[in-house]
């Protein structure tokens, strides 16, 4: 129930305005966002490939109501994408792309309008030997994600493309991605989906996830195991040894600010470890969704206001 509460909230305009204005919340956010602008993403991902991580940066926003805001989100990724050029993070640093914030849900032509602004990111980001991964939001949008994927991948293979567990679809679509050079971000799936799409419990999706990996780690594609999951990982781990793997054949991927032990643990063992820095001042709805993940996390808030008072 505290979960749907949340994920309630993380769409609320009113709960968005009042918690974002609450300075206890910023320090709590600054736990799962690397910041507000460009720098602190490429700071924050500085720190991590320092200590032997990979990172996806992405740049919050979603559900532009303009084309002006995607044409600010492009220019935000390409000033990223020169940052990580500049700054030799490039050959470890990635960006992750959400195509709402492109404009994929405008009204008339959202779809096109998207593809064209998420061209501009690719094309930048293959330039400066950036790597490119759409994230994959609510089902309603997963069929004209994948369109836009395949219209970008003609152009540059290597655009990556995030699916949902969750999803009854999700087992097709990862046979349809399973081929040489494809890389495919597995997830669990991070929307409250209804039960005519979804599998609504826990075990489901967890077994959803297990034949979804078992395609993409028995094929030529590189998978990209993006769970905090140990049971999960553990299976993603002994199969790649069943299939003979290189560890740097596939990657693990975790949000910032999420079991960083483990992730380092994992990359000490030669696993490729990606994680995931989320920036921009839209931090309201991703807080809030890491949140429901973990109700525990609320004892940060808690804590907060302590230490504030
Ligand atoms: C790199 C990355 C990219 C993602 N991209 C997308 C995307 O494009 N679209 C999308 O819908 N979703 C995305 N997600 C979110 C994802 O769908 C899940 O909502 C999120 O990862 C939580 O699921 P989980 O697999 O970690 O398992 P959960 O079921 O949340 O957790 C399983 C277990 O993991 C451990 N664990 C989880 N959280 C913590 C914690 N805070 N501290 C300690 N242990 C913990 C616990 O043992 C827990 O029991 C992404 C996730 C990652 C990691």
């Amino acid at each position: 129930m505290l979960r749907s509460a949340l994920l309630a909230a993380s769409r609320s305009t009113n709960a968005r305005r009042s918690i974002q204005a609450f300075p206890p919340s910023r320090a709590v956010a600054q736990r799962f966002v690397a910041g507000e602008t460009e720098e602190d993403a490429l700071r924050v991902a500085g720190q991590l490939t320092g200590t032997g991580l990979l990172v996806t940066v992405d740049h919050l926003g979603e559900d532009i109501t303009d084309r002006e805001q995607a044409h600010r989100t492009v220019e935000s990724y390409q000033r990223l994408i020169t940052g990580m050029a500049s700054s030799g993070l490039a050959p470890r640093a990635e960006v992750s792309v959400k195509l709402s914030a492109l404009g994929q849900s405008l009204p008339g032509a959202g779809e096109p309008f998207a593809l064209d602004r998420a061209f501009e990111i690719v094309r930048a980001a293959d330039t400066a030997g950036v790597l490119v991964t759409l994230d994959m939001e609510d089902h309603t949008t997963t069929d004209s994600t994948l369109r836009i994927l395949g219209r970008l991948r003609a152009e540059v293979a290597s655009v990556g493309c995030a699916l949902q567990a969750s999803l009854h679809r999700t087992q097709d679509d990862a046979r349809a991605l399973a081929t040489a050079g494809s890389r495919v971000r597995l997830t669990k799936g991070a929307y409250r989906e209804p039960g005519r799409v979804a599998h609504q419990r826990f075990a489901d999706i967890d077994a959803a996830y297990v034949r979804a990996l078992e395609t993409l780690m028995r094929s030529e594609a590189r998978p990209l195991v993006a769970t905090h999951d140990p049971a999960l990982l553990a299976t993603a781990i002994r199969l790649a040894q069943e299939v003979r793997r290189p560890p740097t054949s596939y990657e693990v991927q975790m949000l910032y600010g999420i079991r960083p032990a483990e992730q380092l643990r994992l990359a000490a063992e030669g696993i490729d470890v990606r994680v995931y820095v989320a920036f921009g001042r839209e931090w309201y709805g991703y807080v809030m969704r890491r949140l429901a993940e973990r109700p525990a996390s609320l004892s940060l808030f808690a804590r907060a206001l302590v230490s504030r008072s």
